[in-house]
């Protein structure tokens, strides 16, 4: 009997080693690469049917079939993806996502691959010619101290947009009480529309991409702010952002990335 049940341990551990050896080599069962991201966000993510597509879902899945592993993209609201990617939950978020100092104390960020620049968007008849119109006056250094009377910026909540609006006028913000924040960015531009709020700041792409699907608006060619896009991972992570940041260089080098967004940014 001892005898027996040593033999059948080691044919069901020899049985587990071969279906370990295989789940893992012929690619069935591959490890799983999960982004957190903000299908809201056109062209870098938005949905067509049920599908996520656009810039960040595509560069995401050429990293992951480079890393030999199976992309899985959840859409949740931009405000939670810092955090979900600090605590483990998703392998890296992917939203247009700017770096900044603040989201630094959290998170890494991988080598940036594409640019924002925080528009304005108003409406097409608006008195408004630059962003500077919010601003009053101007202190000895140059910096505004003050901003108009009434002025409503509507942004979507968290995103850089609305973390720089809100800042004071000294440091080229609005002040809290000039920021309406709205869930998404289609919201903030439905408010712009129904003369809610006077403009809206966001990013450039998806702000072309209102204006286009949207009557009656324009925006303002001062641009606000500019920035850079990158992947953000876990900080005890360095692994993942060591071969991410490979996989980058080597699908901009070989001409990948700049094809993605060649696709849905069209050069003119
Ligand atoms: N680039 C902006 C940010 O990082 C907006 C991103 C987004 O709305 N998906 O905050």
């Amino acid at each position: 009997m001892k005898k027996f049940l040593k033999v059948a341990s080691i044919v069901l551990v020899i049985a587990m080693l071969a279906c370990f050896a295989s789940c893992g080599g012929n690619g069935d069962e591959k490890e799983k690469l999960i982004m957190a991201t903000n299908a809201a966000f056109p062209p870098y993510e938005y949905k067509e049917g049920d599908k996520i597509v656009g810039i960040d879902a595509e560069i995401a899945e050429a990293i992951a079939k480079e890393l030999g592993m199976e992309l899985e993209i959840i859409d949740t609201e931009f405000g939670s993806i810092v955090g979900g990617v600090q605590s483990g939950k998703y392998d890296i978020g992917m939203a247009g996502m700017t770096v900044t100092e603040d989201r630094l104390k959290s998170v890494n960020f991988s080598t940036s691959y594409a640019k924002g620049v925080q528009s304005v968007i108003v409406l097409e008849d608006s008195k408004y010619t630059s962003y500077e119109d919010f601003y009053t006056g101007y202190d000895k250094d140059g910096n505004p101290n003050g901003v108009i009377d009434d002025l409503k910026i509507g942004v979507q909540q968290d995103t850089t947009g609305d973390i720089y609006a809100s800042d004071k006028p000294e440091k080229w913000g609005f002040g809290e009480d000039s920021v309406i924040r709205y869930k998404t960015g289609a919201d903030a531009v439905q408010a712009l529309i129904a003369g809610k709020v006077d403009c809206v700041i966001i990013d450039n792409e998806p702000a072309k991409s209102f204006v286009e699907a949207n009557e009656g608006l324009k925006i303002l060619k001062t641009s606000y702010v500019e920035e850079d896009y990158a992947i953000a991972i876990a900080k005890e992570d360095t692994e993942l952002l060591e071969k991410i940041n490979a996989a980058l260089e080597k699908l901009t080098d070989d001409g990948t990335i700049p094809g993605i967004i060649e696709k849905y940014i069209p050069a003119k």
